[in-house]
């Protein structure tokens, strides 16, 4: 079934259409400073020319245009008609308590998007207009969410509720949801259909480390904790957001500073993580060249983050009493051999130890073992994919749905 996946932030859109029959990408693309005075479009139809171009997209129903247009036109002929996509499929970052899996689309589904305003004010509104946006664009074909909270659905109580009064949790629905819910599901996967082993008897940690960072423990095939909670500001430190901190900060920074709230949301989310910490840039690689040129901070910012990923992975060999795998993924767990070797070095107590030329040459975009013979662990580099299972997860709802084209 082709299928188109939509990602859509607050001025970008991206997406990847999908044949999910053969679990293969035909044409991928974005549009990024929508609303901007110049926005920026690119489109690449796998094995065919890329290309770059500058438009003038006001809003996301236009950028939902430039996308159907893009592949309906004579010269790239991607779709016949728009007939050709069969669903489309929509991340959505927060599904609140409700959403345990991935859904049809309705107005009542639309409305408690909108509801989970408040849990996840960065990311739903734009979700919510993409969905609309694409609604617009292809009004006669299933539309299906899919959420970044759904697989942390089952943490028990004691990993999701914060130590809070508990009529803040009744009320509110104050707690841990977690995030990356779609990647920590897909790599944990690719790593099942690897061993010999039920899935019931497994015990992995998967440690998504993009721009965005979170780690989780997945006991038995099921998410039993994780490292971001409430919204995806805590747990690792991230590019440019600051993991977890003690809460007692901001009151020591409104006191000192007098800063307003939406600054500490700004400081918090946008100036903090390896750019707070290096003064100098949130991206992995610029730290990595920094630091190789002596730069003390950009040293340290690394330092950091690698110390996290080593509390959170102790932390979670504890919770689950052992652990089988420790799997690497996104951005910088795919292709960076430095920050997965210093996460895991002065592990021996736990029988942890990395294959020093296995995890240098590990081969981009491939599944790699970079752990030694003798580590009790296995360590693996497993390179993600949201939108296949996005795309995936969509076509198997449409086809029950009674809004599917064959039905
Ligand atoms: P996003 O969360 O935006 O999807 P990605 O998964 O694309 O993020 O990861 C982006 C991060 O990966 C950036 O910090 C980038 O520097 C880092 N990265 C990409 N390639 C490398 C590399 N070869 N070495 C170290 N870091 C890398």
């Amino acid at each position: 079934m082709l299928v188109l996946v939509i990602n859509c932030g607050s001025s970008s859109v991206k997406y990847n259409l999908i044949e999910t029959s053969e679990e293969r990408d035909v044409c991928k693309g974005m549009i990024e400073r929508i609303g901007a005075v110049t926005s920026i479009v690119k489109h690449e139809p796998v094995g065919e020319k890329h290309t770059k171009a500058t438009r003038n997209i006001s809003n996301h129903t236009e950028a939902l245009q430039e996308i159907m247009n893009y592949l309906l036109s004579d010269e790239n002929k991607i779709i016949e008609s728009p007939s050709d996509i069969k669903a489309v499929g929509h991340r959505v970052v927060h599904g609140g308590e409700r959403f345990k899996d991935s859904v049809l689309i309705d107005k009542d589904v639309l409305d408690a998007i909108e509801e989970a305003f408040d849990l996840a004010p960065l990311h739903n509104p734009p979700n919510l207009k993409g969905i609309q946006a694409a609604q617009t664009n292809l009004p006669d074909v299933p539309h299906v969410a899919v959420f970044d909270t759904a697989f942390h659905h089952s943490l028990p109580p004691e990993a999701y509720l914060y130590g809070i009064p508990n009529r803040l949790y009744r009320r509110y629905k104050i707690r841990r949801y977690g995030f990356h819910g779609t990647s920590h599901y897909y790599v944990s996967r690719q790593y099942y259909k690897l061993i010999d082993k039920p899935v019931s008897e497994t015990k992995v940690i998967t440690c998504h480390l993009g721009n965005g960072a979170s780690i989780a423990a997945i006991n038995g095939g099921k998410s039993v904790d994780t490292s971001m909670g409430f919204t995806p500001l805590s747990g690792l430190v991230m590019g440019t957001r600051s993991g977890d901190i003690d809460p007692s900060i901001l009151f020591y920074l409104v006191e000192k500073e007098e800063l307003p709230l939406k600054n500490l949301h700004a400081l918090l989310n946008r100036h903090s993580g390896l750019l707070g910490l290096s003064g100098y840039a949130g991206d992995m690689r610029d730290l990595i060249e920094e630091a190789g040129n002596g730069d003390r901070r950009c040293q340290q910012a690394i330092d950091v983050f690698c110390y996290k990923i080593k509390q959170f992975i102790g932390s979670y060999i504890a919770v689950m009493n052992g652990c089988d795998a420790i799997i690497f993924t996104a951005g910088i767990g795919e292709n960076s051999p430095l920050i997965r070797q210093q996460s895991l070095t002065n592990m021996d107590y736990l029988g942890i130890s990395v294959d020093g030329d296995k995890n240098q040459n590990a081969e981009r975009g491939k599944i790699q073992k970079i752990s030694s013979d003798l580590s009790k662990t296995d360590v693996y580099v497993v390179p993600t994919n949201e939108e296949l299972v996005i795309a995936i997860d969509t076509a198997k709802i449409a086809l029950a749905s009674d809004q599917s084209p064959w039905v």
